[in-house]
């Protein structure tokens, strides 16, 4: 059977930028990763895919291309974890066994969950951004849109990216006020939620730009059932007194994200939570009853957002107390739940939205994060991309100070 002294399982932003940055401690260690996929994506660009800025292409690459040198890809799936055993199942049958285990394998985006979205889904004015293919048809529907009504659903929390389900919808409301169309249409943000963001100090920024594009904000409202033929969608509203209610409306677009969750091989396993994520101390990132297993990104139990700026922060903190914990010693670093959201509020204008572990305000630059600035279009469509592929993927070393500063 086969055994490597670290296996990682995913090979996506936490599993290859973990698996490059042990390879440049120590390039004679035996890592590999398993993952199933061909194709490995940048999903903070399916925003911008959406939106008609990046091509689909921009966003992809070959995953063979991203393992680095020396590192063995594993290509399967695992299908169970048997941490008692110290070692991982696979779908075509096999077994890895390890000596250490960093699992991030990311989560589960639940398309199940909404009746009808599965036979719908990329037809009949149906959209999402969380899926490559079908971020190029919300653009389609983007460009020929000549008024009516959008609908845009966020579930309950957590969720990868929490801003994405709002972006789409202010670049929607952009594109759509250049073209004259704006106020031909209508449009709706149904949230689970009752809040525009989960961090109160980035809520006023979001809320003008709503009032200034004119958007209807409908709190407490889920989607439950899309029927695309019909046009039609069902959400169920929770009303203040506890008791909830159906309410169907019409739409010619609905961009939908569904409720997402931990995977069910990590959910059937002894790593999970119970709420189905895989459970580590928040500020080590090591599990809390398998001490030679680490896990980080959207599969892991901590609060932070689940971004890839989150993963930019957590991986150096994996890397650092897997290698203490594999010579012996104390563990040296904590995670500070860091994760960031490039807030799109109008085509070329980003609120960097920046913060920690209980929703401190961490700015990476010396002035008002609330402000849409040009300068964050820059940082979002250039320089981040280029963060992601050329240096957190290779296990660089920028360090990008953010604290928490005083507003
Ligand atoms: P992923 O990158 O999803 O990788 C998980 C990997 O595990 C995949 O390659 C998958 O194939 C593999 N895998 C799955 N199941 C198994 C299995 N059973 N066995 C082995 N491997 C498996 N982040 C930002 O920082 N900024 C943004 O603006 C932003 N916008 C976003 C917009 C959208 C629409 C989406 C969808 C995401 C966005 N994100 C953003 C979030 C960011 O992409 C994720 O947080 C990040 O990719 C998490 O990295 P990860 O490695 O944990 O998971």
């Amino acid at each position: 059977d086969l055994k490597h002294r670290v296996v990682i399982v995913g090979g996506g932003a936490a599993g290859i930028t973990v698996a490059a940055e042990l390879k440049r401690h120590d390039a004679r260690l035996d890592v590999a990763i398993v993952e199933p996929a061909d194709v490995h994506s940048y999903q903070p660009g399916w925003t911008l895919v959406g939106a008609g800025v990046f091509t689909r292409k921009q966003t992809a690459r070959e995953e063979r291309s991203l393992i680095p040198r020396g590192v063995q890809w594993i290509k399967a799936a695992v299908s169970a974890f048997d941490p008692d055993s110290n070692l991982v199942r696979l779908s075509d049958g096999r077994a890895v066994g390890y000596d250490y285990l960093v699992a991030c394998p990311g989560l589960k985006i639940d398309w199940d969950a909404i009746a009808g979205l599965d036979e719908t889904l990329g037809r009949n004015g149906v959209c999402s951004n969380y899926r490559a293919d079908t971020a190029e048809y919300t653009w389609r529907l983007i460009r020929e849109f000549q008024g009516g009504t959008a609908l845009f659903t966020q579930p309950a929390m957590p969720i990868k990216c929490a801003g994405a389900p709002q972006k789409i919808m202010y670049l929607m409301a952009d594109r759509l006020k250049r073209r004259g169309k704006l106020s031909a249409s209508t449009l709706k943000f149904c949230l689970t939620g009752d809040a525009l963001f989960g961090v109160p100090f980035f809520v006023p920024p979001l809320q003008k730009a709503v009032d200034g594009y004119g958007i209807e904000v409908c709190y407490r409202h889920t989607l439950k059932a899309v029927d695309g033929p019909k046009k039609t969608a069902l959400f169920a509203v929770a009303g203040k007194d506890g008791a909830t209610s159906e309410v169907a409306m019409q739409f010619d677009m609905i961009h939908v994200v569904p409720p997402q969750t931990g995977l069910d091989v990590v959910r059937a396993s002894p790593l999970a939570n119970a709420a189905g994520w895989i459970e580590v101390d928040p500020a080590t990132l090591r599990h809390v009853r398998y001490p030679n297993v680490f896990s980080l990104g959207d599969a892991a139990s901590t609060s932070n957002a689940k971004t890839a700026a989150a993963v930019r922060l957590q991986a150096p903190v994996a890397v650092a107390n897997l290698q203490a914990t594999m010579s012996g010693k104390p563990m040296p670093k904590a995670y500070d739940g860091y994760g960031s959201c490039p807030l799109t509020v109008a085509l070329g204008k980003i609120v960097l939205a920046e913060f920690a572990y209980g929703g401190k305000v961490t700015p990476s630059f010396p002035f008002d994060p609330r402000v849409p600035r040009r300068s964050m279009w820059y940082l979002k469509t250039k320089f981040l991309p280029w963060l992601y592929w050329s240096h957190m993927l290779k296990g660089g070393t920028i360090d990008i100070k953010h604290r928490e500063r005083g507003w």
